[in-house]
């Protein structure tokens, strides 16, 4: 879905291949709304990626074209695989890249969960 100032969905992404089933993944949840896995180069001990299944570029996409059941489902699932993560006491840290100046390199939105450590400052402080 194109959004104003993004190019349209690339159907070639990498997250789009592993939801299709054609690259493998290391799944730790799966509903109806959202896949979530564990990151290829973890950078934290617990680093795990949640995608919703249909196909958004961006949280702007997301939010403003997925269903209230989608957004709510996402949602849901993400605080599931928190939940189950046993995470909730020790913490974690939610995170999305959204286009250049985030360095995002998948162009299908996804959430990052790290945890398992002090994750130290929010941002890195530029030199
Ligand atoms: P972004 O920079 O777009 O926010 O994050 C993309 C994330 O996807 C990176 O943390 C990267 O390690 C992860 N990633 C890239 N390719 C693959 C893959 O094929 N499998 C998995 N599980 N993670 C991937």
């Amino acid at each position: 879905m194109a959004v104003s100032g993004l190019p349209p969905y690339d159907e070639h992404n990498i997250f789009a291949r592993i939801l299709r089933g054609e690259i493998p993944n290391k799944t730790v949840y799966e509903d109806e709304w959202a896949l979530a896995f564990h990151d290829i180069a973890p950078q934290a001990p617990v680093h795990v990626l949640v995608i919703p299944k249909r196909p958004y570029c961006s949280f702007a996409d997301f939010s403003a074209h997925a269903s209230d059941a989608e957004i709510a489902g996402f949602t849901r699932a993400v605080g599931h695989v928190a939940r189950t993560l046993g995470l909730e006491s020790a913490g974690y840290r939610l995170l999305a890249n959204m286009g250049a100046n985030a360095g995002q390199e998948v162009p299908h939105f996804h959430m990052h969960l790290f945890a398992g450590r002090p994750l130290g400052p929010m941002l890195n402080r530029p030199g």
